[in-house]
């Protein structure tokens, strides 16, 4: 079944949250105070409604505590923001997610019950510099603070040798998870496995050894 999702605040973030879940076939309610922000959200989201989100008797009468998850997108107005994550809370919503435009303002919505707070501009700020620090990672998930999953293109020099021979484990302190080729992906490659010409290796690892190995070249 469906979950039921809720997006407050209709800016690109916002938006672009809500066109991700409504396509990916889940139920989505934008919700903005701006009129002309949710006409224009009408292809990415199942409803949109105009309310105010601080304006608790707003918030019952669109039926919020009856969605799981509710994200509040409004980054600028971040009285409007807190304000909107405590009502949410208070009204009973289990999950709300928050987004934060800097630490202070995470720190409060943390402490007004917000389940997760998300900093858009740091996250992508820091995966910029990463993608530029180390062009040979395509992606990465932080695991941990020191741990990561990370895309890597390996050097030519390491094509055609199977895993067994590359023995990223005893030189690099890594562990090969899956071998991608465009949108082929094998999970667990045996230590056979031939590393072919355009593949890219989905490796964890501790960033150090990580960043050693994405630097070989
Ligand atoms: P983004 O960076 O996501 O593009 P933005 O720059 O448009 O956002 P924000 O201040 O983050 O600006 O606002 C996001 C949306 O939240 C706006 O469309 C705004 O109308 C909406 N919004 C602000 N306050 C409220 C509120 N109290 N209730 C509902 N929507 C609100």
């Amino acid at each position: 079944m469906a979950n039921q999702y809720a997006v407050i605040g209709l800016g690109r973030f916002g938006l672009s949250i809500a066109n991700k879940l409504y396509e990916s076939g889940q139920e989505v309610l934008g919700v903005d105070v701006n009129e002309e922000r949710v006409e224009e959200s009408h292809p990415f989201a199942t409803h949109s409604v105009i309310a105010d989100s601080t304006d608790a008797e707003a918030l019952k009468s669109i039926g919020i505590r009856n969605f799981d998850t509710v994200i509040v997108a409004i980054g600028n107005d971040i009285q409007a923001s807190i304000l909107t994550v405590l009502l949410l809370k208070e009204l009973g919503v289990k999950q709300v997610i928050a987004k934060a435009i800097n630490k202070l303002h995470g720190q409060v919505l943390k402490k007004v019950g917000a389940d997760w707070v998300v900093f858009p501009e740091r996250d992508m700020g820091i995966r910029v510099a990463h993608q530029l620090l180390s062009p040979n990672v395509l992606n990465f998930i932080e695991i941990s603070k020191n741990y990561s999953v990370e895309e890597v293109k390996i050097p030519d020099r390491m094509m055609e040798k199977t895993l067994r021979e590359l023995d990223l484990r005893a030189r690099f302190n890594l562990s090969v998870i899956a071998i991608r080729h465009d949108d082929d992906i094998n999970i667990s490659p045996s230590p056979d496995e031939k590393i072919h010409y355009g593949d890219v290796l989905v490796v964890i690892g501790e960033n150090r050894d990580l960043e050693k190995f994405a630097n070989l070249h």
